[in-house]
């Protein structure tokens, strides 16, 4: 039984799970965390974490999901840099007193609501954004004054190395730990007290963590996935179904190749203009990918065997294979599957049912496009719904008629752009011609979020992402 050699890097064979948790907590408790001076300390650390890396980042992101350093660049570093800083410029506000009226009838009493700490949090990532969904949530841990145990997915490994062996370098590590493991490390981590649990995964873990939580009536926040429609209405828009079309692919096989929590999931369009859209995809994908996509570096690959194996499951069911109207060619050597479309596969089949998280799209038909809501109400709660439409009052009824974590209409994925909470109305419109001043100054605000890096990480990088962000619908 041995403990590792690294201070905040533990090695679990050690046994020194408690010890540990012991030092954090008596860190904790001596009040250095709570200092803004501690707290700025290791932001401005892990900001220099992120700038010495860079490189060991990229290759680290590469190795586990074969992610091209521009999207390793907008998805996981500037992520991480941008949280940061605006954690930096918020601190001595989050920290402040706020005060808090009184009833006349204690006059001349005062009253103020001071934030605290919590203790120790544990916070449990997931592998698909490795880097930016370990370490963003240790931001606000650190932010808040607590002390963190950070176990990162095992089943992006090199990442998780990175982190282990990375970390304990630049940041306090009496305070501030990472765990390496699976799930058994992940049991033993949830037998301790603590005070705070931040959990990304699937919903069948987050039950574990939660009942877990219970016997020591611990917070937990768990983010978890779901399957996310995008309702396409093509008859309200038609001149722009090709922008929209090239946000759909986008959204769908860009982020790290489908495996993204808030990625396009399924699209709900009219029957008489599914040939028309599987047309329009099949253009945009060759256009993007080329005629050979399993040749392309820039396409993350499937995580692993296991998820390989998933996907796999879900296209071979017979009915479902017939259903495939573009792809389905797989390579398990290189974990490669090519974006595939299918027509209107089975209801009640998995790929249908479950959330799929890979490079798989069903377009599925409906009579009249204004049934997707009840499609949708049907279902499990989306955790983002996509609409692209400029029907303003089939816009009205989505908003007060379906639940989702978010809703954004003619685009994909932007709400995570300018730090909106996945639970929110992005009522996102990008027509300079449109009268509305409000929403073209929230354009502009997108605009400027994005930093000048990120424009020349883009220009160079893949024409896609250039396109797809910049086109005005
Ligand atoms: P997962 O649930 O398998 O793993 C998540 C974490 O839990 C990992 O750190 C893992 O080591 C740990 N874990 C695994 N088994 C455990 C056990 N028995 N007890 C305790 N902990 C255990 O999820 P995943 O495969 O890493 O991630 C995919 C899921 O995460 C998808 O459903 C996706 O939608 C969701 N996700 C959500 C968000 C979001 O922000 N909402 C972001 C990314 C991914």
């Amino acid at each position: 039984m041995t403990g590792s050699g690294v201070n905040g890097m533990i090695s679990m064979e050690g046994g020194r799970v408690e010890e540990s948790i012991g030092e954090l907590r008596r860190t904790f408790r001596s009040g250095k965390t709570r200092s803004a001076a501690w707290r700025k300390a290791q932001l401005k650390a892990l900001l220099q974490l992120i700038r010495d890396n860079e490189d060991k980042i990229f290759e680290a992101l590469k190795h586990d999901l074969g992610k091209n350093p521009v999207e390793s660049y907008r998805d996981e570093l500037g992520v991480v840099e941008k949280s940061v800083k605006y954690s930096l410029s918020h601190v001595d506000e989050w920290m402040a007193p706020k005060k808090s009226s009184m009833p006349l009838i204690f006059f001349p009493a005062r009253g103020q609501v001071l934030p605290e700490p919590l203790g120790l949090v544990l916070i449990f990532s997931s592998w698909n954004f490795p880097i930016s969904l370990a370490l963003d949530p240790v931001i606000g841990a650190i932010s808040a004054g607590n002390s963190v145990v950070l176990k990162p997915s095992e089943q992006a490994p090199a990442c998780s190395s990175f982190l282990a062996n990375t970390i304990p370098l630049y940041l306090d590590s009496k305070a501030i730990k990472v765990i390496e493991g699976g799930a058994e490390i992940s049991q033993q981590l949830l037998q301790q007290k603590w005070d705070k649990i931040f959990f990304t995964g699937s919903p069948s873990v987050a039950r574990i963590v939660m009942s877990a939580a219970v016997k020591h009536l611990t917070p937990v926040t768990v983010e978890l996935g779901g399957k996310c429609p995008t309702i396409f209405d093509y008859l309200s828009s038609p001149s722009d179904t090709e922008v929209a079309v090239k946000r759909v692919v986008g959204g769908k096989w860009g982020p790290c190749n489908g495996q993204a929590c808030i990625g396009v999931d399924y699209v709900l369009v009219e029957e008489k203009f599914a040939f028309h859209l599987i047309e329009m995809l099949k253009k945009t994908i060759k256009k993007f990918y080329g005629e050979n996509p399993k040749q392309l570096k820039d396409i993350s690959r499937i995580v692993n065997k296991h998820h390989f194996q998933r996907l796999r499951n879900l296209l071979e069911e017979p009915l479902v294979a017939a259903s495939i109207v573009h792809g389905g060619l797989i390579d398990e050597e290189k974990l490669f599957i090519e974006p595939t479309i299918l027509l209107d596969p089975p209801l009640d089949a998995e790929i249908m049912t479950e959330e799929i998280f890979g490079p798989l799209l069903p377009i599925i038909t409906l009579k009249n496009i204004e049934e997707s809501i009840e499609f949708i109400n049907s279902r499990p709660k989306p955790l983002a719904l996509y609409a692209f439409t400029k029907d303003e009052a089939f816009k009205r009824r989505i908003l007060s008629e379906t639940s989702s974590g978010s809703v954004t209409f003619n685009d994909i994925m932007i709400q995570v752009l300018y730090s909106m909470p996945f639970f929110s109305v992005n009522y996102l419109q990008r027509n300079p011609k449109n009268k509305n001043k409000n929403k073209n100054s929230f354009n502009c605000m997108i605009a400027f979020a994005v930093s000048l890096r990120h424009i020349a990480l883009w220009r160079c990088g893949t024409e896609r992402v250039w396109e797809v962000s910049w086109e005005i619908l």
